[in-house]
């Protein structure tokens, strides 16, 4: 449970350390009186060369950026609470901007410049500037109502605690029909302040929307899979953050008080009025998989607040769902910044199952956008991120993509025009290069299962898989890391006698090192349309495996009312 006490952050930083020009941790005061008030954080470069330090770190609740390097890892400096808790760890820093609202305001002259110009962009939808929320909303539901065989406009399960629901287009030739085709997903704005990773993500849509019938490469991809977009998934935390007001930086959600159903709207933002800008939990550190631990905090005030329990918020309880009801085999979340790819495990000890091949697609989709390609644990250890879930409850291949070089949401048009189209030696290449491989990879059967075989036409197959996960030891009052159930659902409508179904590998990549995959089975039934369960059959399926299914009794009772 937070605490209802007040607590004001001066934005104003103590001590002259962070004054311009001023360059080094502990360096002589300048006068009070010499000072600009900063108007936002300030980003210092945190020396920690060995891993042990990066640990550490990642444990002090502070607001790291993933832009590191060897033997440091930049962060936003947001009052004087924050130096102190470097101080007390022992660390050392150099202040390289000691008022981001100073560079913001240098990025938006870039944008107005852009603007004036030029009045349309060659991203896909010809865009300019960066989109707001209603922006996303309006231009989803107008994709979806124009394009009605192309586009269709899904809403995801849980309201936000604002009350909004979250909104994604799922992208296909014949999208309406609920067959057997795999699912590359891809997302972005879980966390607020990372406006590119929204815009990647919507731009993607448009692209291929555009590139429906024209292009054969584009027409293939939406022939033999779906595409699902989820711009923003976190629309609360995005709307502050997007009015580019107090809480211009904010990274989290908007939950105030743990263990509240009920958010008043525009709490969230009040708050901020009393410098209560870190309230929130981190969305990418509540997912089950692997939550708590070191990677991420206890603490309500941290930037990396793992939320009271895992699947505590509704933003990873929509993700989970969506997920979980689909046959989604590779996924990308778009973050903001520092130009890498990120795959799971996100803490050191043991790589994942299946590490060559997981490691080979983000290699390749590097080499589009020439980020760079790693485990996520090489940056700083990170606990309940999105593919740490996702990979280990469906074999999905799930990757962060850290969008720009430069910072959140610096000028739109070098973080989302020449980061999607790919600029210098990636020019025609870019994020666009790098999503088409994940797609193509997505559709690719040597990449997931194929279960084939005869079944009634107008029969619904269901694919169910339930078995238990673990989080990682969240310490404190829990004995051990946590268990829980997750339960698999999908389902495809026949269409022809002989149907073909991409399934994710029913072998499980196992939590614990050394273990591998773990040998479980698919239950598939065929039924009526009704639901009336006409035959149940255990199916194992290897990635890259085609299985052949005969659902005779069903075929033989499917007629017979
Ligand atoms: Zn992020």
């Amino acid at each position: 449970m937070l605490s209802r006490l007040p607590r004001r952050v001066a934005t104003a930083l103590a001590g002259g350390v962070l004054t311009a020009g001023v360059l080094t941790a502990g360096a002589a005061a300048v006068p009070v009186a010499e000072r600009p008030a900063a108007t936002g954080p300030a980003l210092v470069r945190v020396h920690a060369p060995a891993s042990a330090d990066r640990a550490q770190l990642a444990g002090l609740g502070l607001d790291l950026t993933p832009r590191a390097g060897a033997g440091f890892v930049d962060a936003l400096v947001h009052g004087p609470d924050d130096l102190a808790r470097l101080r007390a760890a022992g660390l050392r820093w150099t202040v390289l901007e000691s008022d981001l609202g100073e560079r913001q305001r240098r990025y938006r002259e870039l944008d107005q410049r852009l603007a004036a110009q030029t009045a349309v962009s060659p991203l896909p939808s010809g865009r300019i500037a960066y989109r707001t929320l209603g922006d996303y909303e309006r231009e989803l539901r107008e994709l979806a109502a124009r394009y009605p065989e192309l586009v269709r406009l899904v809403r995801l399960d849980h309201q936000t605690l604002e009350g909004r629901w979250v909104y994604g287009v799922e992208i296909a030739h014949g999208v309406q029909m609920p067959d057997g085709r795999p699912v590359f997903l891809l997302m972005g704005l879980h966390h607020a302040r990372e406006w590119p990773s929204g815009e990647h993500a919507m731009e993607f849509a448009y692209d291929l929307v555009r590139h429906a019938y024209t292009d054969p490469r584009i027409a293939r991809l939406l022939r033999e899979g779906r595409a699902l977009i989820v711009p923003v998934v976190n629309p609360d935390g995005f709307e502050k953050s997007r009015a580019a007001g107090a809480l211009e930086w904010k990274r989290k959600n908007c939950r105030q008080w743990d263990g509240v159903v009920e958010h008043p709207v525009a709490e969230c933002a009040t708050y901020a009025d009393n410098g209560l800008t870190s309230r929130g939990v981190d969305v990418n550190r509540n997912y089950g998989g692997f939550w708590g631990g070191r990677g991420s905090s206890d603490q309500w005030w941290a930037q990396d607040y793992r939320g009271q329990a895992p699947f505590s918020e509704p933003e990873t309880r929509n993700v989970r769902d969506l997920v979980a009801s689909r046959q989604v085999t590779v996924l990308i979340s778009n973050h903001t910044y520092g130009n890498l790819v990120l795959r799971s495990p996100g803490v050191a000890g043991g790589n994942a199952p299946e590490e060559s091949l997981y490691q080979a697609l983000g290699d390749r989709m590097a080499t589009q956008n020439g980020y760079t390609s790693q485990a996520a644990y090489q940056l700083y250890p990170t606990n309940g991120t999105v593919e740490d879930w996702a990979y280990y409850a469906t074999g999905a291949l799930g990757y962060t993509f850290e969008i720009n070089p430069k910072d959140f949401h610096p000028d739109f048009g070098s973080a989302v025009i020449d980061e999607y189209l790919g600029h210098g030696v990636y020019a025609g290449k870019g994020n666009r290069e790098a999503y088409l491989v994940a797609f193509e990879t997505a559709v690719d059967p040597g990449y997931h299962g194929v279960v084939t075989g005869f079944a009634p036409v107008g029969a619904v197959l269901r694919a169910v898989k339930e078995f238990t996960m673990r989080t990682d030891d969240p310490g404190g009052s829990a004995s051990g890391p946590i268990a829980f159930r997750q339960r698999l659902e999908s389902a495809m409508t026949v269409t022809v006698p002989r149907f073909t179904w991409h399934l994710n590998p029913s072998l499980r990549p196992s939590q614990e090192p050394g273990v591998g995959l773990l040998p479980e089975s698919w239950t598939l039934s065929c039924t009526r349309p009704d639901g009336t369960v006409l035959e149940t059959q255990q199916v194992t399926v290897a990635r890259g495996q085609r299985v052949e299914v005969r659902f005779d009794r069903c075929l033989a009772r499917f007629a017979v009312r």
